[in-house]
């Protein structure tokens, strides 16, 4: 069976429904990435690391994970400390704005709670996927033992894969990301960023020019997407732009990114060549943003995902 092991936070969102209601579900970029891959791709084990409390939320949420088809063999348990919580807020004109409750979650903790067990499951992986949000949570003093983590990982022969997801209210300054990156760009085979990752954090706004930033690095799979217009991907030899198709009504970009990491990853395992990946990854994403919220309905999502794979499958005869 194929492995992935996916590491970040997952927190309690909170969304206002009605008068004095309030909305709750699960959410994070690394959560909502291992929801949509398992989702369209079953048959593939896929593992949420991460650490949690010892308390009723995170019981919660791990049933949640569980619901999904999320493996949690690696979820650790902090004594103390509890999940992050967030905040969805619409205004009038229907921009959306968060308030964070993380600074002090267990997710902070998991490489104080890395265990021998953890360790040994990982390298035994196909994948292992985290974002900049992954390490721009973590608490600092426990970066020097992430990235020993990682080489341990890596040279046991794991693909390792990586969004940037950068948030700049996150870090302690954009030179703060710029480092940690360069060492999440050396240690990654595989590369998923979106345009503005590198607009907003490097001043590069041309896809030629992100492109050559990346060659310097032995990545060997460059995902790179521009929101409705495109998807860019460099591997070795092969290039490839991949018009998106257009959706006609947006109503929440939230997870975008996420669905469609998630669905690339699980198609590349599966044996997808990286044109198809790209194609069905980006028809997930063009559906996720059609609902409001990180997780959409699973009867949605699971109706394009197969139609689709049924056209692939046709295809191939
Ligand atoms: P990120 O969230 O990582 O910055 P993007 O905003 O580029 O990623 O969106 C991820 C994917 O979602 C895109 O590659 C595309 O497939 C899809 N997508 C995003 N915005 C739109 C849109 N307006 N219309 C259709 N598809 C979209």
């Amino acid at each position: 069976m194929q492995k992935v092991v996916l590491f970040g936070e997952c927190m309690l969102e909170l969304r206002q429904s009605e008068a004095n209601t309030m909305h709750r579900s699960f959410a994070g970029d690394v959560f909502n990435t291992a929801v949509y891959q398992k989702r369209a791709f079953a048959q593939q084990q896929v593992s949420f690391m991460t650490a949690l409390g010892q308390d009723v939320l995170s019981q919660q949420l791990v049933d949640n994970c569980k619901a999904e088809g999320l493996n949690c063999d690696l979820v650790r348990y902090s004594t103390s400390h509890n999940p992050g919580i967030y905040l969805v807020q619409t205004d009038a004109q229907g921009e959306r704005s968060f308030l964070y409750w993380r600074e002090n979650s267990a997710a902070r903790q998991a490489m104080k709670l890395l265990d021998e067990e953890v360790r040994n499951q990982v390298c035994k992986a196909d994948v292992f996927f985290f974002s900049g949000i992954s390490l721009a949570i973590l608490a600092r003093e426990d970066r020097a033992l992430f990235w020993q983590f990682l080489n341990e990982v890596q040279k046991a022969g794991v693909t390792i894969a990586f969004d940037p997801n950068y948030r700049a209210r996150l870090w302690e300054s954009a030179e703060d990301a710029r480092q940690q990156f360069a060492l999440a760009f050396t240690a990654s085979s595989m590369v998923l960023p979106g345009i503005e990752d590198f607009s907003v954090l490097y001043g590069l706004n041309e896809l030629k020019d992100i492109v050559a930033f990346c060659e310097p690095f032995n990545i060997k799979e460059l995902v790179i997407k521009n929101g409705g217009n495109s998807v860019f991907c460099r591997a070795g030899d092969f290039e490839l732009t991949q018009a998106v198709k257009p959706v006609a009504k947006v109503v929440d970009t939230t997870s975008a990114g996420d669905s469609f990491n998630g669905v690339y990853l699980g198609a590349r395992l599966a044996g997808y060549d990286i044109g198809q990946a790209i194609e069905l990854a980006a028809s997930a994403a063009g559906l996720v943003i059609q609902f409001p919220g990180a997780i959409i309905p699973n009867e949605n999502f699971k109706a394009l995902i197969d139609q689709q794979i049924l056209a692939f499958e046709h295809l191939a005869k």
